[in-house]
């Protein structure tokens, strides 16, 4: 390395940025209008730049990659509102407790200049019944002079609160090193159960595509839907489902049976509800309705499994209703519309007659198999080696930037850091990563390629 123009601190800060496994997840939750987007913007503002390649894709985002302190999490944005659909308490409630449940750690937001009002109390409720890490933000402090309207939230029992001015910064640093104090290197929920553990297994997919029948097909009972407000029940949120000689835990099934609850037009909720499930799980099987066409919600589920790096796989469901034609059609929107996880596993169910359900359990074993493969730096440069000599990187400016090595950073999905002499173009990485597939796998995963340009 050190004769190519990298050092070793370099090379070895690369690979520990590019390396890390899941991220932590820090919800920040708090009432309309207390200011928890301006707070979640300065906290991912602060994000470095990093060059990653991942081909365009619809963007509904609530999670977002921040760093502080040289350390990196993930930030659930609670800030998107559907306050009508439900009233403000039972709003705030939900979004809290969606939030929550996927956190392991929770900025709790509140106007200073207000104080704290009855919701505020109700969320403080949820967050004790939760028991995950709480920093208090007193929110709105732009100046020295409101330092005593913070002093008063010391009554909600959550311990001190933190004076911030979110909008101009004032205070954020100091809440910051408090959260990164309480805030979890891992996320302890999905990862750290015991090698040999129960997998996690996210069931999602818009509504009405089949998900609550494919639940209990595979789980063989019928269940009951749990009509009451979420934010007043506790039921248990996972279920132990035995499946293909294993135990699987799939995760929020609650918030399938939810869904009727769910389904009032909040579909601000039921994307918030897909990110927790998401976050908490290892393996996202998105179910598809193959009786109508792929829709945008179809697309953004599928993205937000993709960009929270889980290992994935397509069921497409009520295959029972196609016809010929529908067949073809199908066929043909798969590979227009869902062209970019065309390394996805993909089974045909119905949920309804029971079709094929013995293929869910392979496409899940495949798709983990292929997150956690890790590929020896060996084999990987020498596989390099041959792909740049055969097709190297086009001239630019007189220039060809040459990929010198490369390294696999981590695993969970599968992370590869490259060094190169110069700017690589995303047409040439994506080029490397169909290639990185042809020869090594990684089916059913995504795969995070980041380029080291030498100084
Ligand atoms: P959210 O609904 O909780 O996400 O709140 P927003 O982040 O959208 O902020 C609501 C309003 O409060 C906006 O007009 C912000 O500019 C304002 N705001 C947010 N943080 C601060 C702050 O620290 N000080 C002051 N004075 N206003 C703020
Ligand atoms: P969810 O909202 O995703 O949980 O969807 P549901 O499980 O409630 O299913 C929505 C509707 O689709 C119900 O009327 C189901 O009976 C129907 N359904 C689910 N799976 C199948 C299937 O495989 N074939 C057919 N024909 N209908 C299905």
């Amino acid at each position: 390395a050190a004769e190519e123009g990298f050092d070793l601190e370099d090379v070895e800060g690369a690979i520990e940025a590019a390396g890390h496994g899941p991220l932590p997840v820090l919800a920040v939750v708090g009432r309309p209008n207390v200011g928890k987007s301006t707070l979640v913007n300065r906290i991912i503002g602060r994000r470095e730049a990093v060059v990653e390649d991942r081909p365009g894709v619809t963007r509904d985002r609530v999670t977002y990659e921040a760093e502080w302190a040289g350390r990196r999490f993930k930030v659930v944005d609670t800030g998107g509102w559907e306050q009508d659909v439900l009233g403000i308490d039972a709003s705030v409630a939900a979004q809290a407790e969606y939030a929550i449940e996927a956190a392991d750690a929770v900025v709790f937001v509140v106007d200073a200049k207000v104080g704290a009002t009855d919701t505020d109390e109700a969320v403080v409720r949820l967050l004790r019944k939760a028991g995950k890490p709480v920093v208090l933000c007193a929110n709105k402090v732009d100046g020295p002079s409101g330092e005593a309207d913070a002093a008063y939230l010391w009554s909600l029992g959550l311990g001190e609160p933190y004076p911030v001015s979110a909008l101009h910064g004032r205070g954020t640093g100091d809440m910051l090193d408090k959260v990164l104090e309480v805030l979890p290197d891992a996320p302890a929920q999905t990862f750290g159960t015991a090698v040999g553990g129960p997998r996690r297994v996210a069931l999602i997919g818009r509504p009405n595509v089949g998900k609550s029948s494919l639940l209990n097909k595979v789980a063989g009972e019928e269940r009951v839907v749990v009509n009451e407000l979420a934010g007043t029940t506790r039921d248990p949120v996972d279920e132990l489902i035995e499946l293909g000689g294993r135990t699987w835990k799939f995760v929020d099934t609650a918030g399938i049976r939810k869904r009727v609850h769910l389904q009032q037009g909040a579909d601000y909720y039921a994307s918030l509800r897909t990110a927790a499930a998401v976050e908490k799980a290892e393996v996202a099987v998105v179910l598809i309705d193959a009786s109508e066409s792929i829709s945008v919600q179809d697309q953004r589920i599928v993205t937000m499994a993709v960009e929270a790096g889980r290992a994935l796989v397509l069921a497409f469901n009520k295959w029972d209703t196609l016809d010929e034609e529908r067949r073809y059609y199908l066929e043909r929107e798969i590979e227009t519309e869902l062209g970019q996880v065309a390394w996805a596993p993909r089974v045909n169910v119905s949920a309804r007659t029971g079709r094929h359900m013995e293929k869910l359990v392979p496409a899940i074993e495949t798709a983990l198999a292929g997150w956690e493969t890790r590929v020896p730096t060996g084999r990987l440069n020498a596989f390099l080696g041959e792909l740049v000599a055969a097709h190297p990187h086009p001239i630019r400016g007189g220039k060809q930037p040459r990929i010198l090595f490369g390294t696999q950073a981590g695993t969970k999905p599968p992370r590869f850091v490259l060094f190169a002499t110069g700017f690589i173009e995303a047409g040439y990485r994506r080029f490397i990563e169909r290639r990185l597939r042809e020869e090594f796998g990684f089916e059913g995963t995504p795969i995070h390629l980041s380029v080291r340009v030498r100084e």
